[in-house]
């Protein structure tokens, strides 16, 4: 697609009043403080490569690249620009003059094919258990990864040795009377780093009245590619996503990942396929997409057993941009948190701040990543609570390096793993 016919870029541009209010809330600009790096200074360039006055060259990509995504200035901007829409699809308009083997191989190679994705995910899980991966650092061999991987490479988290798809069934069953059929969009962080988040939300959704469905043939929800400039691919999963889900006669899709679910939305399926043939096919499956803890609050109304806890556990919770900002989700996983007995819930000043993971930012900006994960790490321990909750799997992998950092002893865990553990307590108990 033309980048000049993509969501009416000139439009968009043309309502920019330069009241630089985007620039005061962007976690980027804070630490760079240069209007290139700026969201205002992002709507410029996008106008100036529009107009052919700017090349679309690889510079302009990474000045562009700079930006974590997370919507903050978007939703800030009193002229309804999505600032963050045009910065990606300059960026994959840019890329498309400029391809990279790397990322051909990362992102259309790998991460369209499940199993091969989940191959190799394992197969970094066995290098790190056999000790291969210190042996690599020791030797240098990781400095001839590409970016800032060198660096970033701390960041992974231990690789499980089973994915969630490996544990729990394509269909499972309700427990009780059933409410729903849901389908569960197993996103790819879920089910290779995260697989005791899958198998929280199928234990607390069957045992809360839903048939759920894995379906086997789904593929990445396209974030990552729309994040690194491949939005013809992030069009193609999308596609093949929706003939996937939408084969199921479901009332629900959920996710359990704040950007999976923020992929799969409506407003994102507009500016990805708005125009294109599968539309109505694609709004039919957006519209049953919904956030686990949106659902469990809202549809279900889950109460979980009352218990005599004498001493209740502090936890805090942080946003993830693609839940608040996106999605402009912030009740429900508290509420979901409120509703644990175990739980108290501990608010951290600048919750809703973004803390430098999204998705693969901190993979290839390290050193700018740190330093606003180093400052949500200082707001978040000022609470003093004992677990970090958050609802995103690139959040997690992020604050928990935060707390190996910070030397804090915390745990850094999804709503509904806390939720579950309680429910099969009181399940163990009766
Ligand atoms: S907040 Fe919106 S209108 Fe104001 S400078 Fe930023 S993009 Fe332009
Ligand atoms: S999306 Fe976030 S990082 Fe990017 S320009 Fe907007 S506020 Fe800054």
């Amino acid at each position: 697609m033309e980048f000049q016919k993509l969501p009416p870029v000139k439009e968009q541009i043309m309502k920019c009043v330069r009241c630089g209010k985007c620039r005061s809330v962007c976690p980027v600009f804070e630490q760079i403080r240069n209007e290139t790096a700026a969201p205002r200074g992002h709507v410029f360039m996008v106008g100036m490569l529009r107009d052919g006055i700017v090349e679309p060259k690889q510079e302009v990509y990474e000045k562009l690249g700079n930006c974590l995504l997370c919507e903050t200035c978007s939703v800030n901007c009193p002229s309804g620009i999505d600032i963050h829409e045009l910065n990606a699809a300059a960026r994959s308009y840019i890329y498309d003059k400029n391809p990279s083997a790397g990322k051909e191989l990362i992102f259309d190679t790998m991460w369209t094919r499940p199993g091969f994705l989940r191959t190799t995910t394992m197969l970094m899980g066995g290098v790190q258990k056999l000790g291969l991966q210190t042996l690599a650092r020791n030797m240098g061999l990781t400095k001839i990864l590409p970016g800032d991987m060198p660096k970033a490479e701390k960041i992974m988290t231990s690789v499980p040795t089973r994915s969630a798809r490996k544990q729990i069934p394509k269909f499972n069953r309700a427990k009780g009377e059933k409410k729903y059929t849901v389908g569960y969009f197993l996103g790819c962080a879920t089910d290779l780093l995260n697989p005791e988040i899958a198998k929280a939300t199928v234990n607390i959704l069957t045992h809360f009245g839903c048939d759920v469905i894995i379906p086997k043939d789904m593929k990445c929800c396209g974030m990552p590619h729309i994040a690194n400039g491949k939005m013809d691919t992030a069009r193609n999963l999308m596609a093949h996503n929706v003939k996937i889900f939408n084969s199921y006669n479901l009332d629900y899709i959920i996710s359990d990942c704040a950007s999976c679910s923020s992929a799969l939305a409506h407003k994102n399926v507009e500016f990805l396929l708005g125009g294109l043939k599968i539309e109505d096919e694609a709004f039919k499956f957006s519209d049953k997409v919904m956030d686990l803890t949106t659902f469990l609050v809202e549809v279900l109304d889950i109460k979980l057993p009352d218990k005599n806890v004498t001493k209740k556990t502090r936890v805090t919770y942080h946003d993830p941009c693609h839940l608040a900002n996106a999605q402009g989700i912030k009740d429900a996983p508290r509420e979901l948190l409120r509703r644990i007995p175990e739980v108290e819930l501990v608010e951290m000043p600048g919750a809703n701040t973004c803390c430098g993971g999204s998705g693969t930012y901190s993979l290839t900006h390290y050193d700018l990543s740190m330093k606003i994960l180093d400052k949500k790490m200082d707001r978040a321990m000022s609470t003093g609570a004992a677990k970090l909750a958050t609802c995103c799997p690139s959040c997690t992998m992020q604050l928990k390096y935060g707390t190996v950092r910070s030397h804090w002893d915390c745990e850094v865990v999804h709503p509904v793993v806390l939720a579950n553990r309680s429910l099969q307590q009181s399940l163990v108990k009766k």
